[in-house]
């Protein structure tokens, strides 16, 4: 099972994805994840990429394509979950491409919902986990609120990101999400269009609801 899912910082992505993620045992492959890596490990790539993640910018093409690229190939006997890219038509075209020439699937595509004012004010209020990336905490969400100053799901430490406090930051994410010409939901857009011919599944998703409400339409939309 392959599966891509899009929706804007702020809209419980992360949250829904592993959801998706442990129902069919799949790898995660999340592009934000994989820069953080490279950051916290100081590889070259981290260098590079670390200047655009802070200022709210896409890392160039030439550096993010070949690295989600490659991870696909290499990762996943059950199949993953792309999550974070892509973010551009470039990137749509390119990630498409690849696929056809791997011949691997594309189950499904799942897109979440949400005003971008609600989005904003979701991401000021994430924290995370130091010991595991999948456990979401979030101070303004009460189903996911951290256990005082502790993660609540492992009591391990939390913390902010960076970019997660700065509004100019999220502002420009979230210009390069909401924009339906070149951005993020021009990507999705594109697999949109592929749905119609039957080349995959489009799930849309309504990011308002709670969080245990969207996990059973999903569950539900997936079958
Ligand atoms: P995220 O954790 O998905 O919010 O990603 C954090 C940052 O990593 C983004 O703001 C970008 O700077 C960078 N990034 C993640 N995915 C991509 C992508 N597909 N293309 C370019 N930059 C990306």
């Amino acid at each position: 099972m392959n599966i891509l899912i899009f929706g804007p910082n702020g809209s419980g992505k992360g949250t829904q994805g592993d959801l998706i993620k442990q129902k069919y045992n799949l790898a995660h492959i999340e592009s934000g994840a994989i820069f953080r890596e490279h950051i916290g490990g100081g590889t070259e790539l981290g260098k590079k990429a670390k200047a655009y993640i802070d200022r709210g910018d896409l890392v160039p093409d030439d550096i993010t394509i070949p690295m989600v690229l490659d991870t696909l190939k290499n990762k996943g006997e059950n199949g993953w979950l792309l999550d974070g890219f892509p973010r551009n038509m470039v990137q749509a075209e390119k990630l498409w491409d690849a696929l056809q020439k791997e011949n691997m699937r594309l189950d499904y595509v799942v897109e979440i919902l949400l005003p971008r004012e609600t989005a904003k004010n979701r991401i000021m209020g994430r924290r995370l986990c130091k010991a595991n990336n999948n456990h979401p905490n979030n101070i303004f969400i009460d189903p996911i609120k951290p256990a005082g100053d502790k993660c609540r799901v492992c009591g391990a430490e939390i913390s902010t990101r960076s970019d997660d406090q700065d509004e100019t930051a999220i502002s420009k994410r979230h210009d390069i999400y909401y924009d339906t010409v070149d951005g993020t939901l021009a990507a999705a857009g594109y697999f949109k269009k592929l749905a119609t011919s039957g080349k995959t599944k489009y799930i849309e998703l309504n990011g308002e609801g709670s969080i245990d409400s969207i996990k059973e339409t999903l569950l539900a939309k997936l079958g």
